[in-house]
């Protein structure tokens, strides 16, 4: 595919990087690879907008993969980072700014009584699953295709974002051993789950589930899914793990437990929490959490663990997410669904667009999407295109179509418009695509 616009300073900047970092990157969707193209090297950003390196401005949807749901350099953010900085940047003791963001996860998430702060999303599914094979003495691990829980060894089977985006059914460097102890599922299916809790009687710690999927777009889970879990896990003598990472303090004050109430043992947060800094958690019933050392015998630490500035970050964004700030992000995140599908509808193209909460995506397929099979069945090569005739006129979408697109609160009429503006050519340019 041609593009008719150029970037000649991202351009350089990734032919540098192409040299000192493998794929001219350091998270793999970012180089463009799904969607052809140089990967946009981002110098700045102000509420909706991101500014590259050659000076356009972007209408931002990725909202860094969710975390800045103020946008970009809110003033309150900025300014509770500049205090805990002017005050030092890690002490590598405990710290006030971690109990109170430990505080303000407990008020809002009413399952978790503990909480235990990590650097990112990876850290804290990694740790949650160590900390319930600990507490069950079980080994085994059950996880849903297209379910993305970072980049944990045991966890790669079969996941969704960049291994989705690149077609990867799993990866080199995770061995049989590790894999073995997996066991992955379709998503969006009780039946599944009930056959491997009876095929492997005693032996599984845990399930861990998106709470609400994001990885292989947004598939939300169908009725009583998520409850049925929880009874099975239950039923077993196993966990109920809820990744939170990415809809935790996004689809509701309370995340996704605050849409559906399902009560989960362990959960696991990041992404939001961190108010753009590496700041995640984990976090659930006070018997399993006292498991943790230097409480319990399993083992869990981390050097920059609580950092000051991070702590500051996340609760400072926290406390601005009141019930107006998700109002305004639904309301946002509604009006923009309906622009594209409108768009969509009115070129012709076959299209899903599928939401959970304010967290949305589009599939081009018209055909009902319920787990990663039927997620893959879309017309990749028609969101190639409609992503880059984004790109072109200032919108800037994830460059994959197995992604959530993120909107915030600083997402204003004008950038609305703005994305309005560009729709239409879009849609033709999808109309118009050939696989
Ligand atoms: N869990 C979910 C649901 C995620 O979406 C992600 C990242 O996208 C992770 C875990 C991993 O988080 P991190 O990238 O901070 O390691």
């Amino acid at each position: 595919m041609a593009y008719s616009y150029e970037a000649p300073v991202s351009q350089s900047l990734f032919d540098r990087a192409s040299v000192v970092t493998p794929g001219g990157v350091n998270s793999p969707v970012r180089a463009f690879r799904a969607v052809g193209g140089t990967p946009r090297f981002m110098v700045s950003g102000a509420g909706p907008y991101l500014t590259d390196a050659d000076g356009r401005e972007y209408v931002d949807l990725v909202c860094s993969w969710g975390p800045m749901i103020l946008g970009h350099s809110h003033p309150e953010v900025i300014a509770a980072v500049q205090e805990a900085v002017s005050r030092g940047t890690s002490f590598g003791t405990p710290g006030e700014g971690e109990v109170a963001l430990a505080e303000e996860i407990v008020a809002r998430i009413e399952p978790v009584e503990q909480v235990r702060l990590v650097s990112s999303g990876t850290e804290a599914t990694m740790s949650a699953i160590r900390l319930a094979r600990g507490f069950t003495g079980r080994a085994k691990v059950v996880k849903f295709a297209g379910c993305y829980h970072g980049h944990v060894d045991a966890l790669l089977a079969a996941a969704g974002s960049g291994l989705a985006t690149f077609g990867l059914p799993d990866t080199p460097g995770v061995t049989g051993a590790t894999a073995g102890d997996t066991v992955v599922l379709p998503y969006n299916d009780l039946d599944a789950v009930r056959a491997a809790f009876a095929a492997h009687p005693g032996e599984i710690a845990c399930v861990i589930t998106e709470a609400s999927p994001g990885n292989m777009g947004v598939v939300p889970p169908a009725d009583g899914f998520n409850a049925g879990l929880k009874e099975l896990c239950a039923a077993n003598g196993a966990l109920y793990i809820s990744d939170e990472v990415m809809t935790g303090f996004r689809t509701s004050k309370a995340g996704w437990y605050g849409v559906d109430g399902v009560r989960p043992d362990l959960m696991t947060f990041g992404k939001v929490m961190g108010g753009g800094f590496p700041a995640a958690a984990f976090g659930g019933r006070g018997d399993v959490m006292a498991h943790l050392a230097p409480a319990g015998p399993v083992y869990q630490a981390g050097t920059l663990s609580g950092n000051p500035v991070a702590t500051a970050a996340g609760l400072a964004q926290l406390r601005l997410l009141d019930d107006a700030a998700y109002a305004k992000i639904d309301a946002v995140s509604a009006e923009l669904r309906s622009l594209v599908g409108d768009a969509l509808t009115k070129e012709g193209v076959a299209h899903t667009v599928s939401a959970a909460s304010n967290m949305f995506s589009v599939f081009f397929t018209d055909e009902p999407v319920r787990d990663y099979e039927d997620a893959k069945k879309q017309d990749v090569f028609r969101f190639t295109a409609f992503f880059h005739a984004m790109l072109e006129q200032g919108v800037y979408l994830p460059p994959s179509a197995f992604e959530s697109w993120f909107v915030s609160t600083a997402h204003d009429e004008r950038a609305v418009e703005r994305i309005a503006a560009a729709l239409p050519a879009a849609a033709r340019a999808a109309a118009e695509a050939t696989a």
